[in-house]
């Protein structure tokens, strides 16, 4: 029998539309999908698996019982326990049928189970869903967090709510050896970004990865350019080719979870009277990740008088760190700790009133303030791979800031 292709085509367009206008993926939030009518001859409708329900009982009520059951049962290898609740079946019969002639169902992200009934009994098969990606830039004000900022400044048919909080994270990232998230950040700071978004046949919508951004800090336009080198790694360097990776993080702990409150009063808050503080207080969540701000050796790793749980590394360069009032250490003396990783958990053991991190970086056993420690530069483009820079730095600047297209250019010569 010859199915109209069409007819399946504008189906599934009309699925995607609908799933892109709501925002919603249809077999997450959706509990029951209504039936979706195209055409004469053919009748297209949704089912949704409901809490509790086995597939066998979905399929039962959509007709198919008894030996076209044990078929489906037998032919697929798909393992009815594992269907999760909300799935939806797509199915397609004959108008003067209650038996389907075919149904479907997405088992992933990127792939379909496909069923049809032939003369000779029931097939199936796996379809792949392809995603296109689509380059998209977007941009905004920066009132006082970079989240919130993305939050409110990028449309949620652009990208949807969890999408953009990746984004938050990702752009974070790109910017973890150069800004200080919880302490740089002022009104009137900007950001500009250039993302790939991924659109699924269906018309699932994804975030992809940043290409290039552009960070107004403090009215310094701080530009990052994701750019792959010959030997295939990809990292982000800035316009004049120089790697934005430095041998320190920033802020040694993930922006998003910090409060706002910064006590910045020079007396102890628990000892009463005024105490030379040779750190930087990140006042944030209880169990907010700390992550090592360079690469090192763990030489410290325990309960230490006021700074409660204390985990200390040892860096080149006679560079050591510490991070105080941990309510987790989550590494041991000795072990090697790589740019990153996480080492402990924000707490308030010691001497400390609230949830924060105490933050030391000291050179030669001197205490320094990390935030005013000039990082130097990143290591430059390789000379082989400049001209290759140099092209993809063209061609993201001019996606990155687009320039409205002028009367005169469009008319020619
Ligand atoms: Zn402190």
């Amino acid at each position: 029998m010859k199915v109209p292709r069409f007819l399946v085509a504008l189906a599934i367009v009309l699925l995607g539309a609908w799933a892109s206008l709501t925002g919603s993926w249809p077999w997450k939030r959706m509990m029951v999908a209504p039936p979706i009518v195209v055409g004469n001859a053919w009748a297209e409708s949704a089912d949704t698996l409901r809490r509790g329900e086995t597939v066998s009982e979905l399929l039962a009520r959509q007709g198919i019982v008894g030996l076209n059951l044990q078929e489906i049962a037998a032919r697929s290898n798909f393992d009815p326990r594992r269907m999760r609740s909300g799935l939806v079946f797509n199915f397609r019969r004959p108008r003067l049928d209650s038996l389907p002639s075919a149904f479907s169902v997405r088992t992933g992200d990127a792939q379909r189970l496909q069923f049809e009934r032939a003369d000779s009994g029931w097939t199936t098969q796996v379809q792949p869903i392809m995603w296109y990606p689509e380059v998209v830039q977007v941009g905004g004000p920066i009132d006082n967090s970079l989240y919130v900022a993305l939050d409110n400044g990028v449309d949620d048919r652009l990208l949807g709510r969890g999408e953009r909080e990746r984004l938050a994270w990702d752009l974070a990232d790109v910017y973890a050896w150069s800004v200080d998230f919880t302490r740089d950040i002022r009104a009137g700071d900007r950001f500009q970004v250039l993302i790939e978004r991924l659109v699924s046949e269906e018309g699932e919508v994804r975030f992809g990865r940043i290409l290039a951004s552009d960070l107004t800090v403090n009215g310094k336009s701080l530009t990052a350019y994701r750019f792959e080198t010959a030997d295939g790694k990809a990292s982000f360097y800035d316009a004049d080719g120089q790697s934005l990776k430095r041998a320190f993080l920033r802020a040694p702990l993930q922006f998003r979870r910090i409060s706002s409150s910064f006590n910045r009063s020079r007396r102890h808050p628990v000892l009463g009277f005024a105490r030379r503080h040779e750190g930087t207080d990140y006042a944030a969540d209880y169990g907010t990740p700390v992550l090592a701000a360079g690469d090192g050796v763990v030489i410290k790793a325990g309960y230490s008088g006021g700074y409660g749980n204390l985990v200390e590394v040892r860096h080149a360069n006679g560079i050591t760190t510490r991070y105080g009032h941990l309510s987790a250490i989550l590494a041991r003396s000795g072990a090697r700790v790589e740019q990153g990783q996480v080492i402990g958990r924000v707490g308030a053991t010691g001497l400390a009133t609230g949830s924060h991190l105490h933050y030391e970086f000291r050179v030669n056993g001197v205490a320094r303030d990390a935030r005013r420690l000039d990082l130097g530069n990143g290591q430059p483009v390789a000379a082989a791979d400049r001209p290759a820079f140099d092209t993809e730095r063209s061609r993201l600047t001019a996606l990155l800031y687009p320039t409205p297209v002028s009367p005169l250019a469009q008319l020619g010569d």
